[in-house]
């Protein structure tokens, strides 16, 4: 039930949600921010009410109940008809949640155990741009933030760029190696040239820059030990459509960007109402996006991003520890304050984001990744996978589990679905897979050029000296 009157303000309110047993434990105790535009009016409880949430801790606006045994919410505001483009993720962000939060909360309760679960809460911290040449790059002393990562609970992505991969530190080498709870490698770009990733003309041209970056980051593997994951950071946030099908053609587990996507340059538009609600988004072909989120902006929108299942991966570069890893302290402790949580490199991101549903001796597996690892439940029969429907191309390609194969095809806006039947492993991996596959040793490398190896030596230099000059 919606009850109150909204009413036209231009200030901020503060909600804060109580520590009821039923409030979803990722929302008790929190207080986010809701933008102006509407004050909601407060609800009188009536004996026996629970108060779920108020406003500037005061007034109740979300109320849950049970008469006559059944379990009844009132909440001060509604969600707004969606605008034209708009997603329903638009109205569930940092600022503005208020009047669609509790109508998913709601929901949720009411489906219960029938409804789909996600594999939990799960983190990582990204810093883009950062090397393995030494022990330190620009504000990060390596040594002092995985001993501050174990002390602390989290997880660290360095999202590297291949084109430093040539050239390693040992004693980096080995103390990443003896930290790999601590801290992961992923990919960022290729050569780090500006806007690189959206600034690729044709397919031929992505596939040859995807595959470099994979060639670099396998034979980086083969000579360090470590693992590098197969998930690409985006430079400045931008991707074209073309590195998007060239990705999924060359074995990349995700791409890894910015959200909403629909900010994102080089994204196509998604026109689907639950574009940015899933765990990751599949686009164009079927490449799974991973939504990461700048370390700078409020935290607000990372609970909402737990409350959707989503990963938490929040990403900022060296200068935001200038003043020193309590930034990382704070945040890590929110995160952990949310539930338990599961912290990992990229690829064990990705490789998490499905949603599972048991129904009798049948388990219901949606993958929003390219590759999953699922924990199957003693006494499954029969597996049946789903690939969630691409906007606005068809999805075709094969889904492979427990040692079988089945070729899918299906319309855009339509799921994919196959079926596979037992005996299963205790964990089985699922994956989804492209209709005409790459290897990369196969695609050609792009013409060679100076310049990316003059622009990576300037920025790597000002990095590098940041500390110096300021001290
Ligand atoms: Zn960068």
């Amino acid at each position: 039930m919606i009850r109150g009157v909204a009413e036209e303000s231009s200030r901020s309110a503060r909600i804060e949600f109580s520590e009821d047993g039923g409030l979803d434990r990722r929302l008790r105790g929190q207080r986010l921010w809701q933008r102006g535009g509407l004050a909601p009016v407060g609800l009188p409880p009536g004996p026996g009410d629970a108060v779920l949430a108020t406003a500037d801790g005061s007034a109740p606006l979300w109320i849950a109940s049970r008469r006559q045994g059944q379990p009844r919410e009132e909440v001060a505001a509604g969600p707004d008809e969606l605008a034209p483009g708009e997603s329903l993720r638009d109205q569930l962000h940092a600022g503005r949640f208020l009047g669609l939060l509790p109508l998913v909360h709601f929901l949720r309760r009411v489906d219960g155990a029938a409804g789909w679960t996600s594999p939990g809460l799960r983190a990582a911290i990204v810093f883009d741009d950062p090397n393995l040449r030494g022990m330190s790059y620009g504000y990060l002393r390596f040594r002092e933030l995985v001993e501050h990562a174990a002390v602390h609970g989290y997880h660290v992505v360095m999202a590297a760029i291949p084109l430093d991969y040539g050239f390693v530190d040992r004693a980096a080498v080995r103390l990443f190696d003896e930290h790999r709870h601590q801290v992961s490698l992923a990919l960022h770009g290729n050569n780090h040239e500006a806007f690189e990733l959206l600034r690729v003309g044709s397919e031929v041209q992505a596939l040859a820059l995807v595959a470099q970056s994979l060639r670099r980051a396998a034979r980086f593997e083969s000579r360090t030990g470590l693992e590098v994951s197969r998930v690409i950071c985006a430079p400045h946030e931008a991707c074209a459509a073309a590195v998007l099908r060239a990705a999924l053609r060359l074995g990349l587990e995700a791409v890894c960007l910015e959200t909403p996507l629909q900010r994102r340059p080089g994204i196509p538009l998604l026109s689907s109402p639950l574009t940015g609600w899933e765990p990751a988004q599949l686009v164009e072909t079927g490449i799974p996006i991973l939504p990461r989120y700048p370390l700078a902006y409020p935290f607000d929108d990372v609970v909402l991003r737990a409350f959707l299942d989503q990963p938490m991966i929040v990403f900022g570069h060296h200068q935001d520890v200038a003043g020193g890893l309590g930034r990382l302290e704070e945040l890590a402790g929110r995160i952990n304050r949310l539930g338990k949580v599961s912290w990992g490199s990229l690829a064990e991101l990705a490789r998490s984001s499905f949603l599972q549903r048991r129904e009798g001796r049948t388990l219901l597996v949606r993958i929003h990744g390219r590759c999953v690892r699922v924990p199957i439940p003693e006494g499954t029969d029969r597996i049946i996978v789903e690939v969630p429907p691409l906007d606005s191309e068809p999805l075709a390609g094969d889904i492979v589990a427990g040692g079988a194969r089945a070729a899918v095809q299906a319309t855009p806006g339509e799921a994919a679905r196959a079926c596979f039947e037992g005996p299963f492993r205790a964990v089985e991996t699922i994956a989804w897979q492209p209709p005409s596959p790459v290897s990369p040793a196969a695609v050609p490398p792009p013409p060679w050029r100076a310049w990316p190896i003059i622009r990576r030596v300037m920025t790597e230099v000002r990095d590098r000296s940041a500390p110096f000059l300021r001290a």
